[in-house]
Formats: C-alpha cells, structure tokens, sequence
C-alpha cells in the first residue's frame, strides 16, 4: 500500500519568535483592560468587531496577503503563530475569522482587480467581515447537489436560491456563494456549471433567518436569496470554474490549527483546577490530553509549512482535522469526569460552552467521515 502522506518536520523557525512576543504582549494588554473574557469556540461565536479592527490596526490580519492590498506578504508559519495564540487566549475573533482565512485568499487568487481593491484592504484592516455560503437544506456533504442558481442579465446575474447554516451571516457584509449557473449536463459531470459569488448580504432579496442553538444563541442561520442582483465584477474567478474554487477554499478552511485548539482555554484551565498534586486518573487523563494536542499541534504546523512551500496539503489537512476535532470534543468529557460541577464560575462556564459547541465541531468543514474518505483515497485504499 502506498503511502502518500507527507508531513515534512515541524520546527517552527525561530523567526517566528518574535511575532509571538508581540501578540501575547497585545493580547495581555487587551485582557488587563477588560476588553475580552477568554472563552471557547471563539473563532465561530466570539463575533466582537471592535476586538478584530484592534488586531488590524496592529497588523495581525493579512499577514501573508501580497503588500499591494494592505498584507505583509509573510509566511504561513507567521500565521500560524498569530492564530495559534489567539486561539489558546480565547480571544473574540470570529468577526475576521472567515474573511481573513479564506474569503481573502480566495479573492486575491480568483478576484479581479476591481473586486480586490474593493474588499481586501478592508480585510486586512478587520473591518470587512465574510461568511460561507457553501451548505444548502439538502446539500451538505454531497455539496455537488446544490440548487441555488444564478441567471446572466445585463450588468450582472440573479440569484436565487437557500443557504443554510450561514455562521454569522446576521453580523457579517458579505458571502461567497456556490451556485448552478449552468443546469446540471449527466454528460459534463455533476461538477460543471457551477460558479462562485461574492454577495452582499445587505442588498434587497437577501433574508436572514436566524437558528438558535439549544442554548438560545445565535450564530447560525438560513439565508434565503431571492432575485438578488449580484454586479457582474462579482462573479469570483471564471463563470462555471466553481468547484475547483472552492476545492481550493476548503483547503484555506481545513488546514488551521482552529481544528486542534477550539477547546484549549478549558484544558489550561482544566490543568489549573487539577492543580499540582492530582489523582493518578487525572494525571493519566491530562497527560493523554497534552501528548495527544502536542502530536497535533506538530501535525498541524507540518501543514502550515507544505503550505509555505506551495504544496497542497489537502489530505494531510483532512487527516489533522479529523484527529484534532475528535480531540477538541474530548476534551470537555475529560473536564467532567475529573472536575465535578461547582468547581469555580470560569471553569463551569467554559465546560458548559465546551458541551454545548461539541457536537458541531466534527461536522463543520466537512464531516468526519467524508474527510476519512479522503485520506482513504488517497491511501489507495478506497
Ligand atoms: C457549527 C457549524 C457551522 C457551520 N457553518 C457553516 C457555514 O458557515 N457555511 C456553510 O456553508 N456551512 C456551514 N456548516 C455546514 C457544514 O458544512 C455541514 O453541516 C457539513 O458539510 C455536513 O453536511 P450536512 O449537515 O448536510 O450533513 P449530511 O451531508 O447530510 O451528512 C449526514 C451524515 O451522513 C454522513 N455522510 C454523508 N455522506 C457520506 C458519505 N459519502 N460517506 C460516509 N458518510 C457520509 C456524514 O458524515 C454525516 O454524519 C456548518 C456546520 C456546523 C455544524
């Protein structure tokens, strides 16, 4: 059987030290002054747009975009390390978060000049705010099967059509949208005729319905399109090229460290509350929890550093998600069952949110199963 996973060693340079002293420093100055409280799931429900201009204006966003759109043109492992200590902080930064990781890249890679001009200053700056329109009431992991469409008029395209699921869609500007805009041809395959948009979630047609979670909160939502016009310099990339576009975005979407570390503020609290002398079950507990992060967390970087050389790690990404997201589930169970209730207010806090944001984590971006299917593929044994 051939193996054709590549993880190459994962060192982080020392040249990333440097970033990292200044986003700590940025992010002790912010919690000294009360501006976040560190919470879990942060990049998906911390929506706080003020804490993500903060971090634009002292040049954390963007980092490896091209300098001509406001970027630094630094490499993905500078990322990384921003990233990284902004997750394990607990900071409120899923306002960026989407724009930031792939709606950006996915523009500067397919935009025209017009369309970069226009958004990714904006994105750099934290100010320009992008959700997912990919997943349809009936379309999730057969995303092939989607039914929203788009019709050429003049100056632009209609849209119709329903997204579901839309992370933040009621607090963000705009989505990228995968719709047919030719119908589906048997003798072409199901994957042609499909183009992606850039939408303005705030244009007329556009209805933002929200779903709340058990806990009564809002991030998701279905968001219904209905004769929406979308200007023709906001058809991404070429009309019909949808699906390897968005293969490409999903790579942007998979490969993070936000697969590893969504819950790591309750395990460094869990740590705290064990305290220095803990129970042979809770050393044995934690112990498996950090062996098992650290592996990750090298992993992780090894895919940030294909990245940086210009491979596409995309079933090395499938498999740290996979891995990470079971482990980021894990972790709350573990908090229970060696920390009873009633420990402090922060700790129960974040085991709650731990609980309630568990059941999401290994269905977004691609359920557990269709990226296991990946790396069997490509493991030849599919
Ligand atoms: C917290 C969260 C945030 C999200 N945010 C967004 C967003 O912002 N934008 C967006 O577009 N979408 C978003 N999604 C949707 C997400 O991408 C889909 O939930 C996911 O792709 C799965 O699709 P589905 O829910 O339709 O499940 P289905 O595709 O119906 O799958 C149901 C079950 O069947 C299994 N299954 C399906 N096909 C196969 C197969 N071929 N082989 C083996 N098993 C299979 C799946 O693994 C799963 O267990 C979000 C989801 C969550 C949970």
């Amino acid at each position: 059987m051939a193996n054709r996973l590549t993880f190459p060693d994962a060192a982080l340079p020392a040249s990333t030290e440097e970033i990292r002293g200044r986003i700590r420093e940025f992010l002790a100055s912010e919690l000294a002054a009360g501006s976040y409280t560190p919470k879990v799931d942060t990049w998906l429900s911390g929506h706080d747009a003020s804490f993500s201009k903060k971090l634009g204006a002292a040049g954390f966003l963007g980092l490896t975009y091209p300098r001509e759109y406001g970027g630094q043109a630094r490499s993905a492992l500078d990322r990384f390390v921003v990233v990284e200590e902004l997750l394990a902080h607990g900071a409120p930064i899923a306002a960026h978060w989407i724009a930031e990781r792939q709606s950006g890249p996915s523009i500067i890679k397919h935009g025209n000049d017009a369309i970069k001009e226009e958004l990714v200053p904006g994105i750099v700056s934290g100010e320009v705010y992008f959700s997912i329109g990919m997943s349809e009431p009936d379309s999730g992991s057969d995303l092939a099967s989607i039914r929203s469409s788009a019709r050429k008029v003049d100056g632009g395209y209609i849209v119709n059509g329903t997204k579901v699921w839309t992370s933040q869609a009621h607090n963000n500007h705009y989505f990228i949208v995968l719709v047919r805009t030719t119908p589906v041809d048997e003798a072409q395959g199901r994957h042609n005729g499909m183009s992606q948009f850039v939408l303005d979630l705030r244009s007329p047609g556009v209805e933002i319905r929200p779903i709340r979670l058990l806990s009564g909160h809002h991030h998701f939502n279905e968001v219904v399109m209905t004769d929406v016009f979308v200007p023709d310099h906001m058809l991404l990339g070429v009309e019909g090229n949808g699906w390897a576009q968005v293969i490409g975005e999903l790579a942007f979407e998979r490969s993070g460290p936000e697969r590893i570390l969504s819950t790591y503020p309750l395990l460094a609290a869990l740590v705290d509350a064990v305290g220095p002398d803990p129970s042979a079950e809770a050393a044995a507990e934690l112990g498996t929890l950090v062996a098992r992060m650290s592996a990750l967390r090298r992993l992780s970087i090894s895919v940030a550093m294909s990245l940086d050389a210009g491979r596409s790690p995309v079933t090395e990404a499938a498999l740290v998600k996979d891995l990470g997201t079971q482990l980021e589930g894990e972790i709350p169970e573990v908090a229970r069952k060696i920390v009873p209730p009633g420990h402090n207010e922060t700790f129960d806090a974040l085991v709650v949110e731990s609980v309630l944001s568990a059941p999401g984590f290994t269905l977004r971006g691609g359920t557990n199963e269709i990226l296991r299917g990946i790396v069997a593929r490509e493991l030849g044994v599919r």
